[in-house]
């Protein structure tokens, strides 16, 4: 098939463009570049520097079979600061996407949801039939291109699905040997936080004057066993092998919803220690007040996409740990 893939400089776009290069498939990226990197586009695919707004409709009318859709803002603190900017890129910005796949006859689509739709979860694990009840204007746009997907499917045929992701972590190594990885500007994800912490204490001068040498683990006082949060972490290699199968599955007139998760939670304090053990150095930690908008728990069930499409999480949190060590260390040279 030949595929479109949204967002492919970003990380989980490029690792599932990297996978879809590696089953055989042709793939155009499309991506304007606000937050990925041109050199994330794997060796083998298009690459289209545009936006969606704007470019997608030319790259579809090219012939495309079938659209994997990343590119969105997708930073929670920002868009409590701008709600525009998130509602108009990531609901304003797939309408746009939606209509020029309607024009040109492209009718399938795996979009990129997250967890974040859930909120506060009531109870966990969470289930996709769950009250989903964002708790900021990122989770709320990503919920609404989830529903509007919900009515191309009923009213036009579209085939979707939605992935709605827990905490994705760890590197893919493409082709070429190249890691394809986490590099957001600002970072404010736990493992490349401590990581990068991690090679400041290794001694790199660099990093050690960029002045992140303690990790801030924000909260100690959530009724979870050890008082930090308890997050449901999955590794960017089984979240974009769950892609391919989504791809397989879309089905004309549906729209299908799936959670991907290991479905087992690890503390903030628990993926400490798995990144010390990982790195054999002593990375240095202190407590500090809680972060807004935090949940104590949230952990997936994936058994929805495991009964339907056989998927389940193969890669532990050592292995995401380690997978992200070598990539983060790769790029220090
Ligand atoms: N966290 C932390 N220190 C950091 C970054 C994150 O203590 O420097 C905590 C954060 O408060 C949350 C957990 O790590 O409890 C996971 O946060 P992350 O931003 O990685 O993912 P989220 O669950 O918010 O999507």
């Amino acid at each position: 098939m030949r595929l479109l893939v949204t967002g492919g400089a970003g990380y989980v776009g490029s690792v599932v463009a990297a996978q879809l290069l590696e089953a055989g498939h042709e793939v155009v990226v499309l991506d304007d570049e606000s937050t990925g990197h041109a050199d994330g586009v794997p060796a083998g695919a298009d690459y289209v520097r545009g936006t969606i707004r704007d470019d997608a409709a030319n790259v579809l009318a090219e012939g495309i079979d079938a659209v994997l859709h990343f590119a969105a803002k997708s930073l929670v603190g920002e868009s409590v600061a701008k709600p525009g900017l998130y509602w108009s890129h990531n609901l304003g910005g797939t309408l746009a996407l939606l209509e020029a796949m309607r024009r040109t006859g492209v009718g399938s689509i795996v979009f990129s949801s997250t967890a974040a739709v859930y909120g506060e979860p009531e109870r966990v694990p969470v289930e996709e039939t769950d009250p989903a009840r964002p708790t900021s204007p990122y989770g709320a746009s990503k919920l609404a291109v989830d529903e509007t997907l919900h009515e191309y499917a009923n009213l036009n045929g579209l085939a979707a699905v939605s992935l709605r992701y827990f905490n994705v972590a760890g590197a893919y190594r493409s082709a070429g040997d190249r890691w394809l990885s986490e590099r957001h500007s600002p970072e404010t994800h736990l493992i490349p936080n401590v990581l990068a912490i991690a090679l400041a204490a290794s001694g790199d001068p660099a990093v050690a004057a960029s002045g992140k040498t303690e990790l801030k683990i924000f909260g100690d006082d959530y009724p979870t066993p050890d008082g930090t949060c308890v997050r449901d972490y999955i590794h960017v290699a089984d979240l974009a092998r769950a892609h391919l199968l989504a791809l397989g599955a879309c089905t004309p007139g549906e729209h299908r919803v799936y959670n991907l998760g290991n479905g087992t939670g690890f503390s903030n304090r628990e993926v400490l220690t798995v990144c010390r053990e990982v790195t054999g150095l002593d990375i240095p930690a202190r407590t500090a007040p809680r972060r807004d908008g935090d949940p104590a728990v949230l952990v997936a069930s994936s058994a929805h996409i495991h009964q339907d499409l056989g998927w389940k999480a193969e890669l532990d949190l050592r292995s995401m740990v380690a997978d992200a060590w070598s990539a983060v260390c790769a790029a220090a040279g």
